[in-house]
Formats: structure tokens, sequence, C-alpha cells
């Protein structure tokens, strides 16, 4: 048919007005000039469909036991480079006042806020969150980056951890810095790697002070793959390119994780704790590997509910089989509004509660318009009450070195 006898066919039938992208503008003939009113293709972005399918929808306002929050960041160091933190200062990004009345709505018994700095900035962080509320709040610090290309690093930063230790932190907490942004001169040169043996006294020294190593190694597969049509979170990248570890001089994601690895295996001692599910969520079986392998080794979930609750069976199974070794966390941080799936927020909250409580099915996990870690919903675990103890509190309590 010419476009010319379309256009007339459709008129005789009365039905242009149905002439959409995916009709006549995907033929040849419905892009000439002329064709019949051609809606304008829908950007990715903008598609936004709401699913008309019937099915319970629970609200889960307050968690079934008072939780411990192992993953959130309530301070954080005020300066860097080249994604390497450099200094003492930190930025404080909420008051324990702001915080208390959602933790007590939420029903979450403690925040652990992970990145405390070193030196003067982890006292700060310490003396208005950990002193006043010893109860509700836990400080871990992080290492001094900015140092780590001098000679005397590896037992300083052993020393430095005793000194945190004295000051009152709890654990130290290790971001994807080391892998992926650390180089040899600090900001420029080679990166370092995580196995490197200069960080092994600070690992040693995590062991014994009795402190745990919250440690976030590499990221989701798909940061490591081209930004292109195949790339399941290529919206998530557009809005973040920063977030790609694609090429350039990168490792895979596999390096990374098995430097991380090796480097578990040298410091049996040391308590870990593997976050956003041992940084491989796409992959629990080889998380379960790992788990298996290093009985030193916990996970956490945060900001990977996206990823446990698109393999709900799966997901179900892992948290039967390693259910003493996993730990609630969300990553919540109080600032900004480009990451949905860290916000801290009561709404955050309930879907956690929702994914780990009910059986709900097909549900966002992100308060967000657009599921801003993938175009995917997720399905609840509804793990029994048993379970949920553990993970809430119980594995917590007895790695953080908490009182029941
Ligand atoms: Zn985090």
């Amino acid at each position: 048919m010419s476009g010319v006898n379309r256009r007339q066919w459709l008129k005789r039938i009365g039905a242009a007005g149905v002439a959409t992208a995916a009709g006549a503008g995907s033929s040849a003939e419905g892009r000439q000039a002329g064709a019949p009113q051609q809606r304008e293709r829908l950007a990715l972005e903008d598609f936004q469909p709401k699913s008309m399918l019937h099915v319970p929808e629970t609200e889960v306002k307050r968690s079934r036991f008072p939780l411990i929050d192992v993953h959130t960041h309530l301070t954080h160091g005020a300066r860097g480079k080249n994604g390497v933190t450099l200094g003492e200062e930190i930025k404080v990004v909420a008051s324990p006042e702001e915080l208390l009345p959602v933790m007590d709505r939420k029903n979450i018994r403690m925040m652990v806020n992970l990145t405390g700095n070193y030196g003067k900035g982890l006292e700060e962080a310490i003396e208005r969150f950990q002193r006043p509320h010893p109860d509700r709040f836990m400080v871990f610090t992080e290492p001094a980056y900015g140092r780590s290309n001098r000679s005397d690093y590896p037992q300083w930063q052993a020393d430095e951890i005793g000194h945190a230790h004295q000051a009152g932190a709890k654990g130290l907490k290790v971001v994807k810095t080391l892998g992926l942004y650390l180089r040899e001169q600090v900001t420029s040169g080679q990166l370092v790697k995580i196995d490197d043996p200069r960080f092994d006294p600070m690992w040693e020294a995590c062991a014994a002070f009795k402190m745990p190593v919250a440690i976030h190694i590499s990221d989701p597969e798909a940061f490591f793959l081209p930004i292109d049509r195949f790339n399941e979170r290529i919206e998530e990248l557009n809005n973040h390119p920063d977030w790609s570890f694609y090429d350039r001089d990168f490792p895979s994601n596999k390096e990374l994780l098995e430097a991380r690895n090796r480097m578990f295996a040298r410091h049996p001692k040391t308590v870990f704790i593997a976050l956003h599910v041992g940084n491989n969520a796409e992959n629990l079986a080889s998380v379960s590997e790992c788990l298996d392998r290093f009985p030193n080794m916990h996970v956490e979930l945060a900001a990977r509910i996206g990823e446990l609750g698109r393999q709900p069976r799966t997901a179900r199974k892992f948290f039967e089989k390693y259910q003493d070794r996993i730990m609630f966390g969300t990553d919540a941080s109080p600032s900004g509004s480009q990451t949905p799936q860290q916000v801290l927020s009561a709404k955050l909250y309930e879907i956690y509660y929702r994914f780990l409580e009910t059986e709900d099915e097909y549900f966002d996990y992100a308060p967000a318009p657009t599921p801003p870690q993938g175009r995917w919903q997720i399905y609840g675990l509804g793990l029994p009450e048993s379970i949920l103890r553990k993970v809430y509190y119980e594995n917590a309590e007895r790695v953080l070195g908490i009182a029941a």
C-alpha cells in the first residue's frame, strides 16, 4: 500500500487518529511528510507505566522488631579529589534531633554511621552522635587515604586504628576508593589493589581491637559494561556517568572481587561486613561460595533490595541458608535527591520492611516515579519471625558487640 493510499484508507475507516509511532511511524510510509497525526515517540525516561495488577498491597509502617541499620551516612569526609577523601575534616549531614523522631516512628533502634573519617573529624562525629546517644548511634572510622603513599603508612595506619578505637570508633569502613579510585600517588598514578600489602597491618589492627570492617568493593556488574542498549542500568548510568567503570584503566568486577577474596583469606581473624550483599547481589551463588569459604565474612542489604527482590525464590533460599550472616542496612543518607534508593526517609524504610516481611508482589524497590536501579519491580520474601529477628538486630548485636 503506498503512503497516499494508506492515508486515504485510514481516512475512510476513520482511524487516522490511531496511527502511532509504533504503527505508521515505524514504517517508511509513516515517516513521510503529511503522515496522519503521528504521536511522538515517547522517550524512555518519560515512560512511567502504572501497574494494572490487582494484588494485595501491604503497608508496613513499622518493622516487626526494633532494628539496627548497619549502613548509614550521617557524616562524611568534607574534602576529596578524584574520588579520594583527603584530610580529617567532616561534613555533618544530619543531627540526632532530626533523626531520632524518624527512628522512633519507624522502629529503628540504632543507626551505624559508617563514614566517620579519622582524627579530629572522627572525634567530632562521635561527639555529635555516639557520645550523647550511645544506644542510638554508632560511628565507624575510615583509613587516611591521603597518607597512603608515605613510606611509614602501613604502621601509621595500624596505630591510627588504635587511636580511633580509643576515641570510641566501633569499626572501620572501607569505601570503593580502594580498588577503584586510590592511586599510587594518592590521586594519580596506577590504581592501588585491594590486597596491597601496605594495608595488612590495618586489617590486623582491626582484628586486634575487635573492630569489624565494613567494606564496599566493586559495584553492580552492569557498571563495568558498555553504556549501550543492552545495559540493564542504562538510565542510572546516564544519570550518573561517573559510576561507570567500563574501560579506561579500571579492573573488571571479577578482578576486584578476587583481590578482595585474597585479602579476606589473608586475614581470617578480621571480621568483615561485605556491604551491598557482598557487592554481588546479582550473583547470589557466588556470594554463597564466598560465605562458605570465609567464616569471617558477613553481608548486609543496603541498596540491593532491587536485586534481591527480582529473584525472590533464590533470595529466600539465601536468607534461609545464611540467616546468621545477613544484617539490615540501607545506605541511607539525609542529603541529596539523586539516589532515591538511598535518601533517608520514612518511605524508604517502609519499602525494606515490605520486602522482608510480606509476600506482596511486583512493587517499587525505591520511592521514585521511575525505578532508579533498573526497570523492574520486586517481590516480598515473607520471612518468618525467627529470621527477621536475626536480620533486623540479632546478627548486628553479635557482630558489632552491642548488648541485647
Ligand atoms: Zn554506603
